[in-house]
């Protein structure tokens, strides 16, 4: 099957493409880019002259929640989710029920995506068996099974010495560690960033230094191993000068990301015991966003990724300190970027664009993130010009915990392709 996508902006960063023209898809492949394509060599036309062409987004960090919380999210709602936001690719993180520790919980994810995905689902293996932190998992079964990376996420991994070990074993195999940073002794009971404002609303606070102690100390084994790192969801600029000071020694080892939440909300947002924006790590004060905005800016923040962690209302109606932490993301990440940090001129498009694309894509190693012909046909396009306030009734994922709900957000993707497939039409999932 042939689809010309006529007329879009098409923009990849990653060869300095940035220009109205047609694309051509051929099958699962981008065929041609050029301008005036003929349209009697498609079968299909879709009209994207009103829209930003850009390669399919892909996310690093998400929670799907199947197996065992599938009243939160499942691999279907999950990826449809996903489609919704221009998402093609995500990387679902391992504490589930079972903790996919094994090479035979890896292959499951893989078998229920292949029936139930809408678009790539790349597994990510434990770092210890059961997330317990004692003994490191089978690496190599579970790469061999389709993992992508390992992590721990959802808690850090304490003792230095299983993590130094866990650096050294993964270099066998090539594949990156994605680090969840937070030292359990310095945060452990807090709630929201430390500060004024949380001794003024009662809650124990989550010092920065909490993450900041972990990336320095990661970043001196990863010198020690040379392992391949990936340090996620940061949330204080000064874990990222400590990883800027590590990448001087130790050249192409280290990569980062941050989440949409963390470059746009701040802690304010928790006033009045909001729920919604209760995270783990916790959303800091103004400045340390701005200052994290422009590790973005310039790149030392290398990607975006969504921390997507569905929970039911019920969890998030509980009092504050009983209530989960996190927040869904996938539906927003691009349009919260766009509205938040593109559109005011905090960040241009290009680094936006490369963060979810091809600088997520060089981390795992993976196809796409590219509109480069002769690449797969992972491809989404955004319209730029609508404003909608977001609201409950448009979620798809299977949970509405979000903290853009009320908020007017621009740049919600009309049509998305994953392998040359439509799995999204005008802004609504297909299949
Ligand atoms: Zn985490």
């Amino acid at each position: 099957l042939k689809v010309l996508l006529k007329g879009g902006r098409l923009f990849d960063p990653s060869i300095h493409l940035d220009k109205k023209s047609d694309l051509l898809i051929n099958g699962d492949r981008i065929s041609r880019i050029g301008e005036e394509l003929s349209e009697a060599e498609a079968d299909r036309v879709v009209d994207c002259r009103a829209l930003l062409v850009t390669a399919g987004l892909i996310d690093l960090h998400v929670h799907l929640r199947e197996p065992g919380f599938e009243d939160k999210e499942t691999i279907y709602t999950g990826t449809r989710a996903a489609v919704k936001g221009g998402i093609t690719a995500v990387l679902p993180m391992p504490n589930t029920d079972p903790v996919i520790d094994s090479i035979a919980f890896v292959k499951h994810i893989i078998a229920t995506s292949e029936r139930d995905a809408l678009v790539r689902v790349y597994p990510v293996g434990a770092i210890s068996v059961g997330l317990e932190g004692k003994q490191l998992t089978q690496m190599g079964d579970m790469v061999s099974g389709g993992a992508v990376a390992f992590s721990d996420d959802g808690k850090p991994v304490m003792d230095a010495g299983l993590m130094q070990r866990a650096f050294q074993y993964s270099t066998m195999f090539g594949v990156p560690l994605i680090l969840h940073e937070e030292d359990l002794n310095l945060s452990s009971g807090g709630q929201i960033n430390s500060s004024l404002q949380a001794t003024e609303m009662g809650l124990s606070g989550m010092p920065r230094e909490a993450e900041e102690v972990m990336v320095a100390r990661d970043v001196i084994l990863c010198g020690l191993t040379r392992a391949k790192v990936h340090f996620t969801h940061l949330s204080s600029p000064y874990s990222v000068s400590h990883i800027i000071e590590g990448r001087e020694k130790f050249p192409g080892l280290m990569t980062c990301d941050a989440t949409p939440h963390h470059l746009t909300l701040t802690q304010e947002e928790t006033l009045g015991y909001n729920t919604l924006a209760k995270m783990a790590p916790p959303l800091r004060n103004a400045s340390h966003v701005k200052k994290l905005v422009e590790h973005l800016k310039n790149g030392d923040i290398d990607c975006i990724a969504t921390d997507h962690a569905p929970h039911t209302c019920y969890e998030k109606s509980l009092e504050f300190e009983k209530a989960p932490f996190g927040a869904i993301g996938l539906e927003t990440a691009f349009p919260v970027c766009y509205t938040y940090l593109v559109k005011n001129g905090d960040v241009p498009l290009e680094r936006v664009v490369e963060a979810m694309t091809s600088k997520a894509a060089a981390v795992i190693a993976v196809p796409g993130g590219t509109l480069k012909s002769g690449s797969i046909a992972d491809i989404s396009c955004f319209d730029l010009e609508t404003e909608a306030v977001y609201e409950p009734s448009m979620v798809v994922s299977k949970s509405a915990n979000s903290p853009y709900f009320g908020k007017k957000l621009t740049g919600y993707p009309q049509h998305v392709f994953c392998g040359g497939r439509q799995v999204l039409a005008y802004g609504e999932a297909q299949g």
